[in-house]
């Protein structure tokens, strides 16, 4: 366990180095926020956005909660993809799971959970919605691994319908809307090369918001 104190050394360590490369480190940091990407993934402390794209502060946007859910009602999540399309001018939105996520494990079992209930329900019900697949596969450490990436699959999609992403995409071809799953076990980042365009066609046959009027 590293000790609480050391958390502050660790940072002006850490801020000595990035002026040691680059005096003008913190001035050019402080003086715009410019991100290309959304990154919405897992709280899970193993799995650091930042760390696991190599890329520094500036350069993410970052939202992250148990198993990278984003649900309809979700006033957090929800102002983050409108802040990061609208304000920031984000041109990717990645949903980022990863194996060995213990929310995925956590909702697998039918158990009450007591306040989590209704989170997990997010992700029981991306179970429930491939049932006849996930119980296909006989072997329970791949079954959780696949709906890992269900899970990441069906997040993709809670984004696409929103009407922030459908406008921008109309108006300006963006956001592109990515599906990702860390691998733990390896340290490898795999794509699950989600065709965006072709999900939001499918999506807007039921979810077509792009003739909402623009938010402010
Ligand atoms: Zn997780």
């Amino acid at each position: 366990m590293i000790p609480y104190d050391q958390l502050f050394e660790n940072s002006r360590r850490w801020a000595a180095e990035r002026t040691a490369l680059d005096p003008d480190f913190f001035e050019k940091l402080a003086a715009e926020h410019d991100p290309e990407y959304l990154y919405i993934g897992c709280s899970d402390s193993r799995v650091p956005a930042n760390e696991i794209m190599g890329v520094g502060p500036g350069d993410v946007f970052v939202h992250r909660n148990i198993g990278n859910v984003v649900a309809n009602t979700d006033l957090n999540v929800g102002a983050v993809i409108e802040y990061g399309i609208v304000n920031l001018n984000v041109q990717h939105i990645i949903v980022c799971g990863h194996y060995e996520c213990g929310g995925v494990r956590a909702a697998m079992q039918p158990r009450d959970l007591g306040i989590l209930n209704p989170w997990l329900r997010n992700i029981r019900d991306v179970y429930r919605l491939h049932e006849a697949e996930l119980e296909a596969i006989p072997d329970e450490a791949r079954r959780y691994d696949r709906l890992v990436e269900l899970n990441v699959v069906e997040q993709c999609l809670n984004v696409i319908k929103t009407a922030a992403v459908q406008r921008a995409y109309l108006h300006r071809g963006a956001p592109i809307v990515h599906g990702w799953v860390f691998d733990l076990r390896r340290g490898q980042l795999r794509d699950l090369h989600i065709d965006f365009v072709a999900r939001l066609r499918d999506i807007q046959k039921l979810y077509n918001l792009m003739d909402a009027p623009p938010t402010s």
